[in-house]
């Protein structure tokens, strides 16, 4: 008797799979050992699946998030670059993020004294904390303030200024969709101090070169300074995943400060070359310089 699966989730002889539609002509199917949770939430349709070839995994609406093969390289990547940049960092700010991954890391920094988490849905993090250890780490630290709300009515009326913004979205569509709009980055700049800077992941330059365009276009529309940097992550579509800096002041990182952090993919080398991009983005955002 075939029991019923959850959207997004197929049955056949090779066993259970979860179909991600990345795109109209890019399918990518997951071979799945359990579901390990699964909810429609006041947002969205939440899944923490584990699998043969990531690990466990955080689904939302039919899009793989993060897993426990690759989270570190993202989390670590969108964290320690503007943490090396900035000379003392003390409030962060994250919208998003409630894979917890993110802030994990920023709690590696004891300058650190403050950590909101402004987070859309509550049960991501709820299952995160609960199913998702390797990317949550169980977060239990007391500097962590979780938020529940969207990002952009958040950043409009903060409660303080912030030295650092990290936005750890989702795909901009659905209730991400807001988080690339150029009112958001002004709120963000209002947010934070005279000498703050802010990140964003900004796509894959493969995929979606034209909403990573978009992304750098606005930032570079509001802050003094805009860089680029990327890293290769494999459970994102082309592996290849690009972050948008935009800063009010710094933006050489203290690759020095890389020495004493325990991590799985930054280093000093990684912290000095992710700012090198290949020739055809140079070329794409050659007009911004
Ligand atoms: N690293 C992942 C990626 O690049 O796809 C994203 C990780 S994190 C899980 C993304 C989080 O953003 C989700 O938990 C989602 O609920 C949250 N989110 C989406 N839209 C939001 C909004 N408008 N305000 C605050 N959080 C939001």
């Amino acid at each position: 008797m075939t029991r019923k699966l959850p959207t997004f989730l197929s049955e056949n002889e090779h066993g259970l799979w979860m179909t991600e539609d990345e795109r109209e002509n890019l399918k990518i199917d997951y071979r799945i050992k359990e579901i390990l949770f699964e909810a429609q939430s006041t947002i969205q349709h939440v899944m923490i699946l584990d699998s043969y070839s990531f690990g466990r995994m955080l689904v939302l609406d039919g899009a793989v998030q993060t897993t426990s093969l690759d989270g570190h390289i993202y989390n670590e990547t969108i964290s320690h670059v503007p943490l090396s940049i900035h000379p003392n960092p003390k409030k962060v700010l994250i919208i998003g993020g409630g894979d917890c991954g993110v802030a994990k890391e920023v709690c590696k920094y004891s300058s650190v004294e403050q950590i909101d988490v402004v987070e859309i849905d509550p049960m991501v993090v709820e299952v995160c904390l609960k199913h998702l250890p390797e990317v949550s780490g169980g977060l239990a630290d007391p500097r962590v303030n979780f938020i529940f709300d969207d990002g952009v009515n958040y950043v409009q009326n903060p409660p303080a200024k912030y030295d650092i913004v990290i936005v750890d979205s989702s795909d901009p569509i659905g209730p991400a969709e807001v988080l690339i709009e150029k009112s958001f980055y002004r709120s963000i700049c209002n947010a934070l101090k005279d000498d703050g800077l802010m990140v964003c992941q900004s796509q894959s330059p493969i995929f979606h070169g034209e909403v990573m365009e978009q992304i750098f276009e606005r930032v570079h529309d509001i802050f003094p300074k805009t860089k680029m940097f990327t890293a290769v992550v494999p459970t994102y579509p082309g592996g290849l995943w690009s972050f948008t800096l935009g800063s009010k002041g710094y933006v050489i990182p203290n690759a020095a400060r890389m020495k004493e952090l325990d991590a799985l993919y930054v280093n000093e080398q990684i912290m000095a070359s992710c700012f090198s991009l290949p020739e055809f983005m140079n070329k794409q955002l050659s007009k911004y310089r």
